[in-house]
């Protein structure tokens, strides 16, 4: 973008300072907040009933204490620790495996 000739006196220092502003932030635009990079950790929840939770379910969660990209990924991880997936939609902890509440 070219100064407009007639504005401004047409200060090539002006527009040198402000190139440079924008370049030293260029993503704290007002009203804009710094994007949240913090990964999210995926956590699967145990489906199964049990009767001596306070709500009949059980309630167990596990995540991996590493980043995994996705929660096929993480059921795959989870299985070499005792969970079970009878099916689409149900994930069983390894207590409530034992126990016979799938
Ligand atoms: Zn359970």
């Amino acid at each position: 973008m070219a100064p407009p000739a007639d504005e401004a006196g047409h200060d090539p220092q002006k527009w040198q300072d402000e190139a440079e502003e924008r370049l030293a932030a260029p993503r704290r635009a007002p009203g804009r907040r710094p994007t949240v990079t913090a990964d999210a950790y995926l956590v699967i929840r145990c489906d199964a009933n049990d009767p001596a939770a306070s709500d009949g379910q059980c309630d167990t969660e596990h995540s991996w204490p590493v980043r995994v990209a996705h929660h096929t990924e993480l059921r795959r991880l989870l299985s070499t620790r005792g969970w079970h997936r009878p099916r689409p939609g149900r994930d069983i902890c390894p207590d409530c495996w034992k126990q016979g509440r799938r």
